[in-house]
């Protein structure tokens, strides 16, 4: 294979819970630095790339509303863990040198920028990183339909979902030494199946926009360029 990247432009969903590590809760900065120094591989090839980042690390809108609390009022909560955990993210990220913008869907402009379209197209293209943070700013939705949202508007070439296995299974590898790992699948396979890998919404926006899905692991270092360069284990909703 090519060292030449598949893709120019590309967006990486990592989930709250990736950069947990062993934790229960809360952030692991190792995890957030070996993530960076992966992102920065895939940024010395050359490759464009913008992130989102989850917050059920930290907060998820669902366990606030079980609990009795307003359920838009608990989302605006977890909007707000997505914000930390990009703000760790950046930190990481500028540590392996790569520079690094933060753009909020919810304006908090002492810690970070406005969401800007166009400023993100700007400096992606000057080469920075942009993390996409507090989703999509609206209660009700996740970080995995704002990575699809954020996908499509930055006009990327690949949705990157970062998951704990290098793909679609079956059923979760993890239980089940049967499950088989799928090399690819349509979007209406993941839909109809059920699969747990990301939300019917954010799947559905990916369709309407023909934006393909890369599912890999997040934790194997190197997975990430791999992926870039058609190489590795993952598998492809498209
Ligand atoms: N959230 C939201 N709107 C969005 C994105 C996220 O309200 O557009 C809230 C929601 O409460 C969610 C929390 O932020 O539970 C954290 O995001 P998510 O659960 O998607 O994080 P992940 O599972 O990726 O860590």
């Amino acid at each position: 294979m090519s060292d030449k990247p598949v893709y120019k432009r590309v967006l990486l969903k990592v989930s709250g819970e990736a950069l947990m590590g062993s934790r229960d809760y809360g952030l692991d900065t190792a995890v957030c630095r070996r993530i960076a120094e992966d992102v920065q591989g895939v940024v010395s090839l050359g490759v464009e790339v913008c992130l989102v980042i989850g917050g059920g690390n930290i907060f998820r809108g669902v366990a606030g509303a079980a609990s009795g609390m307003d359920r838009a009022q608990a989302d605006s909560i977890g909007m707000l863990a997505t914000v930390m955990n990009a703000l760790a993210m950046q930190a990481a990220l500028e540590k392996a040198g790569v520079p690094t913008r933060v753009q909020s869907a919810i304006s908090m402009q002492s810690v970070c920028e406005p969401f800007i379209r166009r400023r993100a197209t700007r400096h992606m293209e000057k080469g920075r990183v942009v993390i996409f943070a507090a989703g999509t700013g609206n209660p009700f939705f996740t970080t995995d339909t704002a990575a699809a949202l954020r996908a499509a508007e930055m006009g990327c070439d690949a949705l990157l979902k970062g998951t704990q296995v290098d793909g679609v299974y079956s059923a979760d590898p993890r239980k089940n030494p049967k499950a088989e790992r799928y090399t690819s699948l349509t979007y209406l396979d993941m839909l109809a199946r059920d699969l747990a890998v990301m939300d019917a919404a954010a799947i559905s926006l990916a369709r309407e926009n023909k934006l393909p899905i890369i599912v890999f692991n997040i934790h194997e270092p190197g997975a990430f360029t791999a992926v870039m360069k058609g190489e590795g284990r993952f598998t492809t909703v498209h």
